[in-house]
């Protein structure tokens, strides 16, 4: 049985469609402060069974052990944590509070009950202001806010737990830019209030919920000037956990992996493609540089494939047209109204 912390958020959600589909069964531990139990009532759906549920923190200690005492829980994929940038600058108690201690207490109570397989979520923000591109997973690691810190500081854990103990697996996955939502248009991204991220604010344009689109900078080196990331569509992203899983009793080392497509768009790229998808205009303004921002940002995915034989199948086009049907089905989220 798979522990899935975090598992009615965005990523997560995804993953326990992926999880299903491989066969594995799971439990999902959320204390939905930043998700809706309607996305499981829909991933329910989508997979045509119940599934296990438990509304609980990672920093509840007891609840925790009461989930491994209910069930035989041999693996843990770590989704749950705070993840808003700008929030973490504002709120960075609560982020240290949130994702580091409650990874500290998720792993004293997984060591309790001697379950030592962890994959956990983390992002291609510890690589800072990389010096190049493509990204590999041995460039040097930095933070710019809280929320970067925290899974610099997680992963640092990570490693001293496995030093402490080798027969710990431990898979540490770096996103990129997760973006998309099930074919279904049943599940996605269900920001609160006003999306910090490109794809939901684009979306949500495009529907008319936001007047225009403001691109944060024209006067970057790249090949329009507005910022290239790479954006992974979740569905990929997910099965990457699955492929973890399967490997992660064979690993020997706390295995640090790139889950990215390898290929970058910039925001005006980003645009063209969502209005091709959708048959929509995103209007926008060219606003300044956003503090903290890098130019550029993508993965070298070889690692991903020589390690976990797996790698990014759906483009840019198959990303837009998903984000697209879950914003145009569900205008709202997973909100009622
Ligand atoms: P999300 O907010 O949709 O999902 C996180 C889930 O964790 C939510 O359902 C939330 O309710 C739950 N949660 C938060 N704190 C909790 C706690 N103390 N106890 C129990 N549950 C708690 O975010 P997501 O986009 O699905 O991201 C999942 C993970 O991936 C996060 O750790 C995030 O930092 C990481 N990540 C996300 C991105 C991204 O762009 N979405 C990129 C890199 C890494
Ligand atoms: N971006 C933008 N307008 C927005 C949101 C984002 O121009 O409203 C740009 C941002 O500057 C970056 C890219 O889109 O170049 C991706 O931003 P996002 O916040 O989605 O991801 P991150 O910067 O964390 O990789």
């Amino acid at each position: 049985m798979v522990l899935v912390t975090g598992g009615a958020g965005y990523i997560g959600s995804h993953t326990c469609i992926a999880l299903h589909e491989a066969g594995f069964d799971f439990v999902v531990f959320d204390n939905l402060s930043n998700a809706s139990q309607e996305s499981l009532f829909r991933v329910q759906k989508i997979i045509d069974r119940p599934i296990s549920f438990v509304q609980g923190d990672i920093r509840d200690k007891e609840a925790l052990r009461s989930v491994f005492t209910q069930y035989d829980i041999d693996a843990v994929i770590h989704f749950a944590g705070l993840k808003a940038v700008g929030e973490s600058v504002q709120q960075p108690l609560e982020y240290y509070d949130n994702n580091i201690n409650g990874t500290i207490v998720l792993c004293q109570v997984m060591q309790e009950f001697g379950c030592k397989n962890m994959v956990f979520s983390s992002s291609a923000t510890v690589y800072g202001d990389p010096h190049t591109t493509p990204i590999k997973e041995d460039f040097p690691l930095s933070a710019t806010n809280p929320y970067g810190r925290t899974k610099l500081f997680i992963e640092e854990i990570l490693r001293d737990i496995f030093v402490s103990d080798t027969s710990w697996n431990i898979v540490l996955l770096r996103y990129f830019n997760p973006v998309g939502a099930h074919k279904s248009g049943l599940i996605g991204e269900d920001p609160n209030g006003i999306p910090n991220n490109l794809m939901p604010f684009i979306a949500q344009t495009a529907v008319k919920k936001r007047d225009y689109l403001s691109v944060f900078g024209d006067d970057y080196d790249t090949v329009d000037g507005t910022g290239v990331r790479d954006y992974i569509h979740v569905v990929d992203l997910a099965f990457g956990h699955v492929k973890a899983l399967e490997k992660i009793s064979n690993i020997k080392e706390v295995l640090t992996v790139n889950l990215g497509t390898g290929k970058g768009y910039s925001v005006l790229e980003m645009v063209r493609a969502f209005e091709k998808a959708s048959g929509k205009d995103v209007p926008y303004q060219i606003a300044p540089r956003r503090s903290g921002d890098v130019a550029k940002c993508f993965a070298d995915p070889s690692y991903a494939f020589e390690t976990l034989g797996w790698s990014a199948q759906k483009g840019i086009q198959e990303m837009c047209e998903d984000s697209w049907r879950w914003q145009s089905q569900n205008p709202n989220g997973y909100a009622k109204d």
